[in-house]
């Protein structure tokens, strides 16, 4: 058993090295490589999709073009400083970019590819490279290729506690509005029409439609203004004010309805940069269940829960296949002491190897 955790975490390492950021195609490219390479020999089939330029992988046992359930996992990251790319092993964690989100992830399920070769699950593993860019190339293409009965995102949980089971996550909406104004002399503003004020009074009208939050978790849609632009210099009366917002959505407020009411409001021009859907599985799916139930089997404390931040997996809710985030822990995504717990690797691989035997391998409950 310590074999299989040290060599999961050595794999994690490994490709914790690449410096595979958006931007650096040829580290991105060296990486798939060596995913490719990891997976050379006859019992494995390896696909290469391209989209737009972006390259991701899809792994299978063979020729098989529709496996019943699909394992995902992205290699790109966060910009970082060099050191980072050299991870550390530090009080039973693992520290490094990418550590967490998520190439912990990706080396438990390529270890559990391998693993379970002899078995040859009916499984596959996709492999995408622009997951923070939106998962636009990669997911988003390929689960209109592939059609699993599920989906399963390593993608860390990033919650207190130890590993939970995420069925839904919020959609997200990006806006654009912009209000037109007249340009005029600071000391005559009655010749004018101030756009940034304009603006003001309709943002009130903006922030009116959505639900009042206090502290705490609010699954309700929620908005952010986070960027403003108007004026030029002081003695000016602005002509234009843009805002650009970032709007949550849950149920009871979906990204159609909001679109409607602001683009209802007078005096304002909106326009969508971004309209993605929620990723919301049935927590009675009978995958969902199963996976459950393995996880019981190791956790003590296992949860089917949902989660705000976005992820691939909404790409899989919006052609309809049922999808859940359960990846191993880890933390701090995307900042300096992002992390790894090295125990949950291996609990990690025993849950799903538990899963996969009980619900996608052709001898069935061959656990061991
Ligand atoms: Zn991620």
């Amino acid at each position: 058993m310590a074999e299989k955790k040290n060599e999961i975490l050595e794999l994690t390492e490994e490709l914790v090295k690449f410096q595979s950021t958006n931007d650096n195609e040829e580290e991105i490219e060296a990486c798939l490589e060596y995913i490719e390479d990891y997976f050379s020999g006859p019992e494995f089939s390896i696909k290469r999709h391209v989209h737009d330029g972006t390259p991701s992988l899809v792994v299978t046992y063979g020729e098989n073009s529709d496996p019943g359930l699909m394992l995902h996992g992205h290699i790109d990251v966060i910009e970082a400083s060099d050191e980072m790319f050299s991870p550390e092993r530090r009080d039973g964690r693992l520290y490094g970019r990418g550590t967490s989100d998520m190439k912990a992830g990706v080396a438990v399920l390529m270890h559990l590819m391998k693993d379970m070769k002899a078995e040859k699950p009916d499984m596959g593993l996709m492999i995408v490279t622009d997951e923070e860019l939106g998962g636009f190339n990669g997911a988003r293409k390929l689960f209109k290729e592939y059609s699993p009965d599920f989906a399963v995102s390593a993608e860390p949980n990033n919650t207190e506690g130890y590993m939970h089971i995420i069925t839904e996550q919020k959609g997200v909406l990006r806006l654009k509005l912009s209000t037109e104004g007249l340009s005029a002399h600071g000391s005559r503003p009655w010749n004018g029409e101030n756009a940034v004020e304009k603006f003001m009074d309709k943002w009130r009208e903006v922030k009116g439609l959505f639900s009042e939050h206090g502290a705490g978790e609010n699954w309700t849609t929620t908005v952010n203004l986070g960027k403003i632009k108007g004026g030029e210099s002081t003695n000016k009366v602005p002509e234009k004010c843009e805002a650009w917002l970032d709007i949550r959505t849950a149920e009871e407020y979906p990204n159609s309805e909001v679109i409607q009411d602001i683009k209802d409001i007078d005096g304002l021009s909106t326009e969508v940069i971004s309209d993605e859907a929620m990723l919301k599985t049935d927590n009675d799916n009978v995958y969902v269940k199963a996976l459950k139930k393995s996880a019981d089997g190791f956790l003590e404390d296992c949860s089917i829960t949902r989660k705000e931040p976005a992820s691939d997996m909404r790409h899989a809710s919006r052609e309809g296949i049922p999808a859940v985030v359960f990846g191993p822990e880890g933390y701090n995504p995307h900042a300096p002491d992002e992390y790894t717990v090295i125990e949950s690797l291996e609990d990690y691989h025993n849950i799903m190897k538990a899963f996969v035997s009980d619900k996608f391998s052709s001898n069935g409950g061959g656990q061991e």
